[in-house]
């Protein structure tokens, strides 16, 4: 017991002594054991929920960084409207719950042999393995655009530094400038996620700086909550804000960071702020785990998040292939839950029940102007799909009382949905 102990200590565990202890001391008793990988809205949720669901279950959440960035409403940082502080939350909660939260680097899994490795060298072995380590950038897939250039033209896609990286160039641009971003193909997080940047964007333009423009060029021809988007832009910023689709050369071939050049196959757009929102893949550890794909995502059975390609191993989040739920935090949220009590029951011997999964997600269109989008899914022919007659949009010719409501539901959404993970 020692030795684990002192092996856990090495690891820099941000748990209470007592909670460090734990997982040794529910070892010695042959109690099972859970490892989760990611501590972001799905793995820190499923992390939670499973020590609540299965008091007897040892859960070690494995985490790289000491605090979590949220990336909902980090759009509206980039806009001026929050500062960066209001997106972050530390693990203490989740710790003092009873879950060991190792802080480091989880670089491989062993699936035979059932255990994880940790980036200073030491292994944790698990019964039940859940990754949920969220999106990697794919680097070089849109030629010019690698980890060099992103310091010049930001992705923004994973919050934090990035995101006060855009911030600040939107701040020192010249009144008059052009903004460029560039939207990718599906799939990618957050669907509706580039419309509500433009938005809050052109917000920032039309408040701060209004002789400048901004143009979304983008490779598909349609996206979420289009028509309500759309629509208030012509409200809201007429002028100012220009999507180009696929169809009308919107798809962004190549990057030339040097000179804020976007070039597509119908010219050059040189901007004074370019943002790349580039393609995307799961998390690393999930391809070293061997349950990503070629498409690089994993196909998870829908009942209990299980890899279709590797047993004893769950796949949570933005990482799995989730059929029609898209991939947002609050869909993570949902599938975090489902697998901690999918998790549970097999470890009790028993099969877990078909489930049914919600997805709700804001968009503010400018500060006092939301709009929403809510889905509800259930395993069918072995995909996640729509639950037919559920879900939909915000009504198209809502008054502006309810666009402000709605504005407001968006923060109460964040509150409740990050304190799932981290409250
Ligand atoms: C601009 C923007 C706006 C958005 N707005 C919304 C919104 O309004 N509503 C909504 O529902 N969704 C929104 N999203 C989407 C949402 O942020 C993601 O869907 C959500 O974060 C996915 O959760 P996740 O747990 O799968 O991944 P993440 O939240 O990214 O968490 C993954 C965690 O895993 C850790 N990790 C990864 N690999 C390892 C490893 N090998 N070892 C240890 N730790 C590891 C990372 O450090 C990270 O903390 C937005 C996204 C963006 C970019």
């Amino acid at each position: 017991m020692k030795a684990t102990r002192r092996a856990f200590l090495r690891l820099g565990i941000a748990a209470t002594a007592s909670a460090a202890l734990r997982p040794a001391r529910a070892l010695a008793q042959g109690a099972p054991r859970v490892v989760v990988v990611g501590g972001g809205f799905a793995g820190a949720t499923c992390a939670r929920a499973l020590r609540q669901a299965a008091p007897r279950v040892a859960v070690t959440l494995v985490e790289a960084s000491p605090t979590f960035t949220a990336c909902p409403l980090s759009n509206a940082v980039i806009g001026g409207l929050r500062e960066l502080p209001a997106q972050q939350f530390t693990y203490d909660r989740v710790a003092a719950d009873g879950v060991t939260v190792a802080r480091a680097l989880a670089t491989g899994v062993d699936a035979r042999a059932r255990s994880v490795t940790l980036a200073d060298g030491p292994r944790l072995p698990y019964d039940r393995l859940v990754l949920a380590p969220g999106i990697d950038i794919r680097w070089g897939a849109l030629p010019g655009y690698d980890e060099a250039a992103a310091a010049q033209v930001p992705h923004a896609w994973r919050a934090g530094e990035q995101t006060l990286l855009l911030r600040r160039q939107l701040e020192s641009m010249d009144d008059g400038g052009l903004v460029v971003i560039s939207a990718p193909p599906n799939p990618f997080r957050c669907p509706p996620g580039p419309y509500e940047r433009a938005s809050l964007i052109a917000h920032f333009l039309k408040t701060r700086k209004p002789r400048s423009k901004l143009i979304i060029l983008d490779a598909k021809d349609t996206f979420s909550k289009q028509r309500l988007f759309q629509a208030a832009w012509a409200e809201l910023y007429p002028g100012l804000l220009e999507w180009v689709p696929l169809s009308k050369g919107g798809n962004v071939t190549s990057v030339d960071a040097a000179t804020l050049e976007l070039v597509t196959d119908f010219g050059r757009h040189k901007a004074a702020v370019a943002n790349v929102i580039p393609p995307q893949k799961a998390g690393r550890i999930a391809e070293v785990a061997g349950v990503a794909d070629r498409s690089g995502w994993c196909p998870i059975d829908p009942v209990t998040f299980e890899s279709k390609l590797q047993a004893g191993i769950h796949v949570i989040g933005d990482a799995a292939i989730a059929g029609a739920m898209p991939k947002s935090a609050f869909a993570a949220n949902s599938q975090a839950k489902v697998c901690a009590a999918a998790v549970a029951t097999l470890l009790a011997g028993s099969t877990p029940p078909s489930p049914k999964l919600i997805n709700t997600c804001y968009s503010l269109v400018a500060p006092d102007y939301g709009i929403s989008v809510a889905g509800v899914y259930q395993p069918t022919g072995g995909q996640l799909a729509d639950v037919p007659g559920s879900g939909g949009v915000s009504p198209s010719d809502a008054p502006r009382e309810t666009r402000k409501a709605e504005a407001i539901l968006a923060e109460a959404w964040f509150h409740t949905i990050t304190a799932e993970a981290f409250g």
